[in-house]
This record gives C-alpha cells, structure tokens and sequence, in this order.
C-alpha cells in the first residue's frame, strides 16, 4: 500500500501535532458547553477519534453518512443522506467533523439540516481545506482547519480511493499508475 504512494503531504507526526493545537483551541472556544460531535462517515473517523483524544471537554459522539452524485445531467454535485444521526440535534451545541472541505456542497447540505432540525450553535472542524475547490453557490466555512491543501486528490488518514487508503496513518498523493491500472 505505501508502494502506491508518490509523495507525502502530511506526516503522521504533523497530522497528530496539529490535531492537539486544534483540540486546545476547540477545548478554550467550548469551555462550559458540552458539544454534541457529529463525525462525517467514512472519511472523518481517524481525525475525529485523534481530535476527540486529545480533548478535554464533555463531548457526545454520532455518525451521518451522505453522498454527492455527479449525474451526467447535472452541471453541480446533489448531497444526499445514507445514514441519519441517532441524536436529536435541538438545542444542542453541534461540532461538525470532517476529513476534507472541496466543493464545500457536503458542508453546506448538512449545516442546512442541522439548522433546520434546530440546532443551536454549529461549527465545523475539518482535517483538510481545499479552498480552490469551493462551489460558488457555498457559505459556509471551516471554524477549525488542519491543513490548507493544494487542489489534488489526497488519500490517507480517512480519505481513500476506491474503497483504500483509508488506514495510512499520513497524507499522501497516489502515483499516476493507480489511477491507471
Ligand atoms: P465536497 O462536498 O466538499 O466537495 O466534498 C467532500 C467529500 O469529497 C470529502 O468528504 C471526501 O469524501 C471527498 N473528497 C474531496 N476531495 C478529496 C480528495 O482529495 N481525496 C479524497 N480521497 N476524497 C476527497
Ligand atoms: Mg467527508
Ligand atoms: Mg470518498
């Protein structure tokens, strides 16, 4: 597996150090409040394991799933919802987890759910964020970001292509040669 790897980005050691200066301010910035996390499956649940660690806060953890489809037919991505949380969100203090911030559409669709279903405060943390991907239609942003990542197609810690990769501890960019296989 780490054969298919052309380059690293982000080391382990980096990605954890990171994460702790990430749980420090998010553990200032929620002082009092005990947040209700929601991690975004598949992709967010190393960073969200990590960041939670090293966090010295009250917290509860619950799980949404959702996918972009690209159909030929349409010119942008549509969000849809694979796996809804087991919590109700109403009134609670909700710290959104996710590994990448691209088009921002995933983001956008479930700030939107969250504030629909009457959320009290949202804020988002991600791993990565890649800003020149963003969709013109999106406002929202990361309140926590790891790393501002250039516009490649990243695999490791969480992120995968086909299904793998999920499991390297770094952040990488594939060798041209897989993708061609
Ligand atoms: P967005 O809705 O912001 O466009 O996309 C978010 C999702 O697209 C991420 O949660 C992730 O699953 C996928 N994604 C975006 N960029 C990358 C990337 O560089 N590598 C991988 N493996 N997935 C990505
Ligand atoms: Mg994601
Ligand atoms: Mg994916």
């Amino acid at each position: 597996m780490n054969n298919d790897i052309e380059r690293v980005l982000y080391s382990e050691a980096e990605i954890q150090t990171r994460i702790g200066e990430m749980a420090k301010e998010i553990e200032a910035d929620y002082q009092g409040k005990r947040p209700m996390v929601i991690s975004v499956l598949t992709g967010a649940i190393l960073f969200t394991v990590d960041l939670l660690e090293k966090t010295d806060l009250y917290t509860t953890l619950d799980f949404i799933d959702v996918s972009s489809y690209f159909g030929a037919a349409e010119s942008s991505g549509r969000v849809e919802l694979v796996r809804d949380l087991k919590s109700d969100v109403a009134g609670k203090d909700i710290l959104i987890c996710e590994d990448i911030i691209d088009s921002g559409r995933t983001l956008q669709y479930l700030v939107d759910l969250l504030k629909e279903r009457g959320a009290k405060s949202i804020k988002v943390a991600t791993m990565l964020d890649k800003p020149a991907g963003r969709d013109a239609s999106v406002t929202v942003e990361a309140d926590y970001a790891g790393f501002i990542v250039p516009n490649e197609f990243l695999v490791g810690y969480g992120l995968d292509y086909e299904g793998y990769y999920r499991n390297l501890p770094y952040v990488g960019v594939l060798k041209p040669a897989v993708y061609t296989k």
